[in-house]
């Protein structure tokens, strides 16, 4: 093998964090609006999108304080849930389902889950087997509470992440998934139509780290945060809405329930959501 074919990925993941850093200490802001305001809003005005990923038994314990908020602020999310969870826990998910949040396919176990999956990767189970991991867990939705889902993210986005997610999807007579990060992904924070049919719903970014996803994992959670503070996380979130709103765009976030909750971050946030028009994916198959 050349050598130019060892040193290039390396190199291209090298520029690729140089020219983040860069970006986000000389103008995040001005490559923000630039990069947003290319997009095309499905929904015409500016709208907001609030989800949150159920991956950990500490996630199912934040659940009900989770829905109160919601409830109490009047705003319907998606959520996605993992399939043995609805299982273990079927009446806070038929509590969530009554009370209007769109539920997310996310696996039946969530491969690499500590609680049932530690040593499997969804991107390196075979075809059937994801169809599997996908097609069970519309089941489980199915048989304990009543619904017919049409939307999936892959469990741990990105990394795990496979192109074979699309065609399951569409054989299965799914409409979207949630699964990539918009500064990596066309349609500039919108939905845009990726294959077989399947449209591709990109979790946003913020104004001043316009080239990560704003979540509490790359803000708060792992080792050098881009914040950091939970106070700081709110003014971000905040900001963020106030651009979208000013220039009617479109974003999604996702969110832990467990980190989201502490400190009063999440009654902080869906504070400043009321402010604005907040949808969940399934709205957009109506349009
Ligand atoms: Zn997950």
């Amino acid at each position: 093998m050349y050598p130019d074919f060892a040193v290039r990925p390396f190199f291209n993941k090298y520029a690729a964090r140089m020219a983040r850093e860069i970006i986000h200490r000389a103008f995040p802001e001005t490559f923000f609006r630039k990069f947003m305001l290319k997009q095309k809003n499905p929904f015409k005005e500016a709208a907001y999108a609030l989800t949150f990923d159920f991956d950990f038994e500490k996630d199912i314990a934040a659940f009900p304080v989770l829905l109160d908020l919601l409830k109490k602020n009047n705003i319907k999310a998606g959520l996605a849930v993992i399939g043995k969870f609805v299982e273990k826990y079927p009446d806070i998910h038929k509590r969530a389902v009554e009370e209007g949040h769109e539920i997310i396919n996310h696996s039946y176990t969530h491969p690499d889950n500590p609680h049932w999956a530690p040593d499997r990767f969804f991107n390196k189970l075979a075809y059937a087997e994801q169809k599997t991991e996908i097609e069970k867990a519309h089941e489980t939705y199915h048989n304990i509470l009543g619904i017919e889902c049409i939307g999936f993210r892959t469990p741990h986005y990105g990394n795990l992440h496979t192109e074979s997610v699309y065609p399951i999807l569409a054989e299965l007579g799914y409409k979207y998934s949630s699964s990539t990060a918009a500064c990596g992904y066309k349609g500039y924070g919108a939905p845009s139509l990726h294959s077989h049919g399947i449209i591709e719903i990109p979790t946003g970014c913020s104004p001043n780290f316009p080239l990560a996803i704003f979540d509490s994992w790359n803000m708060l959670r792992k080792k050098n945060p881009f914040l950091g503070d939970d106070d700081l996380f709110v003014n971000e979130f905040n900001k963020t809405i106030e651009v979208i709103s000013e220039n009617n765009l479109f974003l999604t976030h996702y969110f832990d329930p467990y980190d989201i909750i502490k400190n009063k971050k999440l009654d902080r946030i869906l504070k400043k959501l009321t402010l604005i028009k907040t949808v969940q994916y399934k709205d957009l198959f109506i349009y």
